[in-house]
């Protein structure tokens, strides 16, 4: 079972990424993470990328996909699933071929959706105690007596710079931006499926075991 896992900022994929790696045995391939390693080890592709990163060129699809050669084989027992990769049709092309090769496919692309108003509403009510640390929010678990922490009794409150609308609202632009090439392909052959990255952890981990249990696409 091989899977590509998407989900903005706030829709926890790290953490659904872990269980599904220590439940299931899934190797999870992070671009990012496989280059960093390459590099460290001194392997073939590895050489190649640093020599690249070296002359401050950006490491192309080709390395990339060479890179993901050669860790596929790694993830051949449970399946891999894949983050940050592919970016755009070129990569999921070269993704195909390279599964193709050892027989495999992209069994799901499973995206954790966030609803972006009850995600900025979530995130931008926060605040803490200044004293105790006490967590509150504007909407969900104000003080009980206005202005007054519940735990300490102390009057100060504050909220973390980021913690903004517009921060909030870059973040998902951006993961926009960065899915829109590949959406499309996997939703034209029937892989995508949502799952409701706005439920509790627990939930999130069910929907993710329904789907993969279900029989394949
Ligand atoms: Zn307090």
């Amino acid at each position: 079972m091989d899977i590509i896992l998407l989900g903005p900022p706030g829709a926890g994929k790290g953490t659904q990424a872990q269980r599904l790696q220590a439940k299931r045995g899934m190797i999870q391939l992070s671009t990012g993470d496989m280059l960093r390693e390459a590099v460290a080890k001194g392997s073939p592709v590895g050489l190649k990328a640093k020599a690249v990163m070296e002359a401050g060129k950006l490491v192309n699809d080709a390395i990339v996909s060479a890179l993901i050669g050669e860790r596929l084989d790694s993830a051949a027992a449970h399946g891999a699933i894949f983050d940050g990769f592919p970016r755009t049709g070129h990569q999921a092309e070269a993704l195909e071929i390279l599964l193709g090769e050892r027989g495999r496919k992209i069994d799901y692309v499973i995206e954790l959706a966030v609803d972006e108003e009850a995600l900025v509403d979530r995130i931008t009510g926060r605040f803490t105690c200044a004293n105790c640390g006490a967590p509150y929010h504007d909407t969900f678990h104000v003080p009980k007596a206005a202005g007054t922490c519940d735990i300490c009794g102390e009057h100060e409150f504050k909220r973390r710079p980021d913690d903004n609308e517009a921060t909030v609202r870059e973040r998902m632009a951006e993961y926009r931006a960065k899915t829109a090439p590949i959406l499309p392909i996997y939703e034209a052959k029937g892989l995508v499926r949502r799952v409701d990255g706005m439920a509790s952890v627990d939930a999130v981990a069910k929907a993710i075991d329904d789907i993969l249990d279900s029989p394949a696409a």
